[in-house]
């Protein structure tokens, strides 16, 4: 795993939710496309097409508000004619029309964003992780110490399955992983593994 792209479209009212969704999706070693975080504009949009034909799955994020945009109609046409995975996330199963209505996707959890990542989460790793070589972990998140004068690149390894993360999400057991140069312990949230906390240089 590593370069892989995700397109995501949405309706520009709901940014703001796309954001909070994809936070963590784009520590990632992925290449994240959020559309409108571009800029709006005919001409961009059809740059994004480009983006749309090479990336490795499509995310439509379908609300009350995306209903009505011709592009997010257009893209998710566009990408299943291309053969691209399209991974719907919606607030409601009536969301999915046309092309994907029987398309498995994520169901958004207003009240509990953590279940929603989960699962976003979930289905991306059930559909690029095969695409990772054996020899390297299929799923990890890498970043750079936040220790000053460190800043040694730390990496979390996330070998275990899903269900066992949720398992973990729900008994507050936090995944956690050190920095090889410092010392240092960070510590994230199994479920959206977001960042929760480091510890030390005890040194
Ligand atoms: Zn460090």
């Amino acid at each position: 795993m590593s370069g892989e792209r995700i397109y995501v479209s949405h309706a520009t009212a709901d940014l703001t939710l796309v954001q909070k969704l994809f936070s963590t999706v784009k520590n990632f070693p992925f290449d994240v496309h959020i559309a409108l975080e571009e800029v709006e504009s005919r001409q961009s949009r059809k740059r994004l097409e480009g983006r749309l034909a090479n990336s490795d799955v499509a995310v439509p994020v379908l609300t009350e508000r995306s209903m009505d945009s011709p592009w997010i109609n257009q893209e998710i046409g566009y990408a299943q004619a291309k053969g691209i995975p399209v991974v719907p996330v919606y607030d409601d199963a009536s969301h999915r029309t046309g092309f994907i209505t029987d398309v498995e996707g994520v169901s958004v959890d207003r009240t509990d964003p953590a279940v929603t990542i989960f699962n976003i989460l979930s289905r991306l790793r059930s559909i690029l992780a095969p695409l990772g070589a054996l020899s390297v972990p299929n799923w990890y998140v890498q970043f750079p110490c936040t220790v000053p004068d460190c800043s040694h690149p730390v990496q979390l390894e996330i070998e275990r399955s899903q269900t066992k993360l949720w398992k973990l999400h729900r008994h507050s057991t936090l995944l956690e992983t050190a920095c090889e140069n410092c010392g240092s312990t960070y510590y994230f949230e199994p479920a959206t593994i977001g960042f929760v906390r480091r510890e030390g240089p005890t040194h």
